[in-house]
């Protein structure tokens, strides 16, 4: 479905479907580049990478092993904590392999920083980011996010894989979730 199937649910549409995937193929374009010659494994983050990876993944001219983490973080509110369950593990050995995360967005930003300390500690060769999205909040974390869909504002968000409540998550542009929905 589209944003205007939607419209009375959400504000702006940050970014539409045909926006995401110029991007796409844009960040594919360099990955592709900088990858050249090394073994890459594609890791997406359960389940609002669903959508990011499924079109990146297939906007790279190069065959590329995806594998998958599914993690819930632990906090007060709405606000993560930074401790980490992990719910559904890798399939795969990730040592001595160039491991890029694929995520939806970055927030605080702490799910990412544990992310990275696991995988390194799991003698990767390196490990990247990819976040289709950013807000503001991820700046003031050390965070070395190489690839970077849409800076956005610090508003809640849906579509593209993203959701509330689990749902907007078929929705295939992103786009602000009206407050009257949650509150
Ligand atoms: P953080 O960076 O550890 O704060 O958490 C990021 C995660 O929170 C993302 O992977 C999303 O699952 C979720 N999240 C953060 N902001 C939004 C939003 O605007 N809409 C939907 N989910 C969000
Ligand atoms: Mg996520």
């Amino acid at each position: 479905m589209r944003a205007a199937d939607l419209a009375a649910d959400l504000l702006d549409v940050l970014a539409t479907e045909e926006q995401i995937h110029a991007k796409l193929d844009e960040i594919a374009a360099k990955v592709t580049a900088d990858y050249a010659g090394k073994d890459l494994v594609l890791v997406g983050v359960l389940k609002g990478a669903v959508m990011v990876m499924a079109d990146f993944s297939r906007a790279l001219p190069i065959l590329v092993p995806m594998d998958w983490m599914a993690v819930s973080s632990y906090g007060t509110g709405t606000r993560s904590s930074g401790v980490v369950q992990i719910r559904k593990d890798l399939d795969t050995d990730i040592h001595d392999k160039h491991v890029l995360i694929v995520e939806d967005v970055i927030d605080s930003g702490l799910t990412l920083s544990w992310l990275l300390d696991n995988f390194a500690a799991r003698g990767a060769a390196s490990v990247e980011v990819f976040a289709l999205l950013r807000k503001p909040e991820a700046a003031k974390v050390h965070i070395d996010c190489r690839y970077v869909g849409f800076d956005i504002p610090n508003e809640f968000v849906v579509g593209y894989g993203l959701d509330y409540a689990e749902r907007y998550r078929n929705l295939r542009d992103v786009a602000v979730l009206a407050p009257h929905v949650y509150s």
